[in-house]
């Protein structure tokens, strides 16, 4: 099995959005840590809208100048240390301000389907070119934010301008059109990874890109139950390290007690207890490949633990790899 550990590297979204020390620098670090211990390199799509309100701010406010010059540091470091650094795209960021003090989130316009033909192309092709230059390395791999990237063919050919190769967004059998959301991944095909061109979930054996879905999985409610308490009853082991809060998701937290609901495999927090699960139901549908979605900024003490102790029990049994490895 080819397992990729992905981490998307972000501030929060909800108000207040957290501290760049805490969301990001701080659990990115003991990942590195991790990383060095195990000798495994991670992916980390970066949003990049973030990193391009930072360099227009920086000028203005000493406190985004700090903030720019820490982020900038971090990833370079990641990049000379064998991490993959890919694209990650929050288009928000277009509306959101810094006012000296703290972001003022705007997240009305959430998903690149949410802006004209010619803002999506600008978008795509600018945050593209900012983070190359950031990394001096080709970008050829992405996420897209809050797993909104449909319908596909109002990005294509942006993606195919600037060389886009591979995609992992989709989890299958996902689906959530509420408030800012909407992602359908209900009918995907039964594969660990398949070409497209122009759907996400269809697959073209010609087409241009690959897709890279993020391994799916059910949590029921008995799980949510279990999490919630452990973060009031041992807040050190089971509190995320970021400080800020999510964008709403109307819904979700009835759904999750209630119903359960199946989400993106996550290496977040508790949800890191269902890994090894996970890992044995890729294998059972003969996959080859296993892709699971994290977060510095849902890091916990207790999800790092557990972090370490799958990669050193799997190492030696399966690949873990990064998009940058692959010769597509
Ligand atoms: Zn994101």
């Amino acid at each position: 099995m080819q397992i990729f550990l992905t981490y998307d590297y972000e501030l929060f979204f909800g108000n207040p959005t957290g501290t760049v020390e805490k969301c990001i620098i701080e659990p990115t670090n003991k990942l590195r840590e991790i990383s060095e211990e195990t000798g495994v390199n991670f992916v980390f799509f970066i949003d990049v809208g973030y990193i391009k309100k930072l360099g227009e701010y920086k000028d203005q406010f000493p406190k985004v100048e700090k903030e720019y010059k820490k982020v900038v540091k971090q990833i370079k470091t990641l990049v000379f240390e064998g991490h993959d650094c890919q694209l990650h795209i929050h288009p928000h960021w277009e509306d959101c301000t810094h006012d000296g003090e703290k972001w003022n989130m705007v997240t009305d316009r959430y998903k690149l389907d949410d802006f004209s033909d010619d803002e999506i192309d600008s978008i795509v092709k600018e945050y593209h070119s900012i983070l190359e230059n950031l990394t001096e390395k080709k970008v050829t791999s992405y996420r897209a934010g809050g797993w909104c990237l449909q319908p596909f063919d109002r990005v294509k050919s942006s993606f195919e301008d600037i060389g886009i190769k591979l995609d992992s967004t989709v989890f299958p059998g996902g689906k959530f059109t509420e408030g800012n959301y909407y992602y359908n991944f209900v009918n995907t095909p039964d594969q660990g990874r398949w070409r497209f061109s122009n759907d996400l979930t269809i697959e073209d054996t010609s087409g241009p890109f690959w897709e890279y879905p993020i391994a799916s999985f059910y949590y029921n409610p008995l799980f949510f139950w279990k999490l919630f308490a452990l973060g009031r009853m041992f807040p050190d082991d089971h509190k995320p390290i970021g400080d800020g809060y999510p964008m709403s998701s109307p819904g979700l937290r009835k759904k999750m007690l209630t119903t359960g609901i199946r989400l993106s495999a996550s290496v977040d927090g508790y949800f890191i207890t269902k890994l090894n699960k996970v890992l044995r139901v890729n294998q059972d549908l003969g996959y080859d490949e296993m892709v699971v979605l994290g977060h510095p900024k849902a890091c916990t003490k207790f999800a790092l633990k557990k972090l370490r102790e799958f990669i050193l029990k799997n190492k030696n049994k399966h690949s873990f790899l990064t998009f940058a490895d692959l010769d597509i």
